[in-house]
Parts: structure tokens; sequence; C-alpha cells
């Protein structure tokens, strides 16, 4: 194991995270563009919904009152009105009075007058009357203005990500537009001369020129791009060689250019290839490098030109690892946002060692017996098995204060999203 020259602890590590991570600005976007976006403003509805009593059933507009005592020996017979010529606005404009009923589709507006809505199976037409064979309280099959959403009311409010229900509640309540924080740009990197693009290249094209395969995929790239991307807009750059001037001058155009951060993985530990903390500092200031987590011990954090950027390991787990605990916490903050994730309570299956001062990320799958959650540890060790975190559901986190969790014991288990 490599040396770090200090290792800060996980919660110090993150309070300088999240001390760097300055909110971004509002704009003004249609709804129907705003599928996980950031509320800045509390959505409150300009209007009832549903905007008038309409009926909930397919059958007759009715007094209730009128409906009493009605059986299918002696049904209530009442005055069908019909309206003329188009059916709601016809509908409406009738006035239903004592003994008399109007033919009614669910989602229309119930008539005045009427009260309730005796469904068509409980009825018959006999030249122009209307026999109904059950009684129908006052407010049965209407759904009365404002049951949904009250004019005023708080819908959804500021620092909400927008989910596809609520961009149908923005629709329902002919809410246009929506202010939201503006997604950061983050520019990803990865280093490393191990690495091809999966895009473009294959280990087959090492086999047909005759030579051992000696590269492997870069993985991480896309894996942070598609972490990132609910949360603010990645950019990928791509792969840099091991090389330190080609390193810097990348960052410093991405940071000059479009991206609000960075993240670069590979090169981040204390080894003679593993520049990047150099990097960082040659062009700004690093914060921290090396932090009591496991995986995920080689991360680095600092600050170019006032933008952030971590300097995570090249191991995917421990890049993951580090995403979830420092990143993705960065990335809310940016744009004012809760962490919504569902967390379970879940009983540990085995013991999760772990050493007093050290925050460890266990991937967990979860298992379910007589109406509780079991947590299956998937590995304890091992950052660079990626299937460790296909094959789990979750992950939980052993404090820095606990010496691991015991088997039997119940700890929280973060759901992937
Ligand atoms: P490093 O942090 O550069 O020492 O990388 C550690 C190990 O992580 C490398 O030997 C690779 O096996 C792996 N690795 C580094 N970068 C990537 C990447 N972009 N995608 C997938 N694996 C990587
Ligand atoms: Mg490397």
């Amino acid at each position: 194991m490599k040396l770090f020259r200090t290792l800060i602890s996980y919660d110090e590590a993150l309070r300088t995270v999240l001390a760097h991570a300055s909110r971004t600005g509002y704009e003004e976007i249609r709804f129907d563009d705003a599928l996980n976006r950031v509320l800045a403003e509390d959505i409150r509805s300009p209007i009832d919904s549903p905007p008038f009593d309409r009926a909930a059933m397919d059958g007759y507009a009715i007094r209730g009152e009128d409906s009493f005592g009605a059986s299918p020996q002696r049904p209530v017979l009442l005055t069908i009105r019909k309206g003329v010529p188009g059916p709601e606005a016809a509908v409406e404009c009738l006035d239903v009075r004592e003994g008399e009923c109007v033919p009614i589709a669910t989602g229309m507006p119930v008539p005045r007058g009427s009260n309730a809505v005796v469904m068509l199976e409980y009825t018959k037409e006999r030249d122009g009357t209307l026999e109904v064979y059950r009684p129908v309280p006052p407010g049965k099959n209407v759904s009365v203005r404002g049951e949904d959403v009250k004019a005023g009311e708080v819908v959804l409010p500021a620092g909400r990500r927008l989910r596809a229900h609520d961009i149908g509640m923005l629709a329902m309540l002919f809410q246009r537009t929506v202010r939201v924080y503006q997604r950061a740009t983050i520019g990803i990197i990865s280093t490393g001369d191990e690495l091809i693009d999966p895009r473009t290249s294959s280990v087959a094209d090492e086999h047909a020129q005759g030579t051992r395969p000696s590269k492997i995929a870069d993985s991480n790239s896309y894996m942070l791009a598609a972490f990132t991307h609910p949360l603010a807009n990645p950019h990928r750059i791509g792969i840099l060689q091991d090389d330190p001037e080609a390193i810097k001058a990348a960052i410093r155009s991405a940071l000059e250019g479009a991206c609000d951060a960075m993240l670069v993985t590979g090169g981040s530990s204390v080894g003679s290839r593993d520049f990047l903390t150099d990097v960082v500092e040659a062009l700004g200031e690093l914060l921290f490098h090396g932090v009591a987590m496991r995986p995920g011990e080689p991360t680095g954090f600092g600050i170019i030109n006032r933008r952030p950027i971590f300097v995570l390991p090249g191991y995917p787990v421990a890049a993951i690892a580090a995403f979830e605990l420092l990143v993705r916490p960065f990335l809310l903050a940016l744009h004012g946002v809760a962490d919504e994730r569902i967390r379970l309570p879940a009983i540990a299956r085995k013991d999760i060692p772990s050493a007093v001062g050290r925050t460890d990320f266990v991937r967990v799958k979860l298992q379910k017996e007589a109406g509780r959650y079991y947590a299956e540890p998937i590995r304890v060790s091992g950052s660079g098995i990626l299937s460790s975190m296909t094959k789990s559901d979750g992950f939980l986190v052993v404090a820095a204060n606990k010496e691991g969790i015991a088997a039997g014991e119940t700890a929280a288990v973060t759901l992937y999203e």
C-alpha cells in the first residue's frame, strides 16, 4: 500500500468539498424540458383542480336527494333533460331541478343544481323518463372543484428535483415555464496510457495486430458521465495519456471553456506515474489528497481558477465510492437539492469489518425474508471489481467512528437509482 503524506477524515473531506459548492444561477425553462431539473421556486397552483365539479362516472347528473328510496322494485322516475347541441357546454348550461336529470359522461362538468351522478348501470331510459334503481347520496360520483389541488397551494417546493409525475402536475396546472437552477457542466477526463475508448477500439484490434492485449477500456468516463447526467451536464473529454503537460493543457482549456467543475480519474495515487495532484498544484491549489475511506483513499480535491476539480482513483469501484460519498453531495449542493434517495434499514448478514477512523463504502445485495431486508456484503475489498457494483442493489456506509458492523446489526442501505 502506497503512503499518503496525511489522510484526512471523510467528514473533513466532505466539509471541504461542500464549502466550495457554490450554487448555480437560475433560468426559466419550459415545463416539458424540466425533467430532473431542480426547482428554484415554490410552485403554487394558480387554479383549483379540477377546475369545476366534474362527473367521475358515466350516467346521469341528479339531485342526490331525489333518488332516496329507489330500488329495482320501486324505481324513482326522473325527467331527462338533454342538452342541445354540443355536449359539454350544453350540459353545463342546463339547470337540474327537482325531479330532473341530465345525461353526463365521465369528466364533464356537472350541471348546476345537481350534486351526484347515478351510474348508467343503475338506470334505464323509458320514453324520455329515467328509472333509477338505487339511491345515490349527494356528492356521490362527483369530483369537486379543488379536490386534487387548491388554488394557492404549494404543489412542488423549491429544491425539488422534478420527476415524471411532477411534469404531469405542471401541465395540469398550465404552468408553462418554471424557474430552475442552471445545470452545471462537469468536465470528465480519464488518464492512463493503458486506456482505449470502447466506442472506437477493442482488444480484438490488438489481437488482430498479433500483439498481446495490453489495453483496457476506459469505463470510468462513461460511467461518471452516466452518474452525473441526472444531476448536471456531463462533458466527456475522454482519454489522456499519462503526460502531465497534456493533462494540464486539457484541464486548463476545459476550465476556460464551459466546465464549471472537473472530474479526473487515474494517476491519483502516489506512484511514479501518479502526477495528477502535482498537476492540480501547478495550476491552482490542492486542498486535500488522501481520504480515510475505503475504497477511494487516493482521492484529491483542489481549486483551479475558482473551479473545483476532483482527482478520483482509477479503479472503477474506488471512483464510484468517491463519486457517491463526495461528488454526488457536491453536485446536489450546486443545484440546491437535498439527497432524496431512499435508505432502507437492512440487517447485516455477515460481519462487516472496518477500522475506527476509516469510512467504508460497502456494496450489498438485499434479500427480503419474512418482511425484513437483509444486506449481504458483496465483496469487502477489491476496488477494481466492477461486477461488485453491478451485482449489488445498493451500498451502506460504515461511519468513521465505528469499528465495523456486526452480523445481525441494522444499517441504512442506500438504493441505487
Ligand atoms: P491509477 O489510479 O491510474 O493507478 O489506476 C488504477 C487502475 O485503475 C488501473 O490500473 C486500471 O486498471 C484502472 N483504471 C484506471 N483508469 C481507468 C478508467 N478510465 N477506466 C477503467 N479502469 C481504469
Ligand atoms: Mg494510471
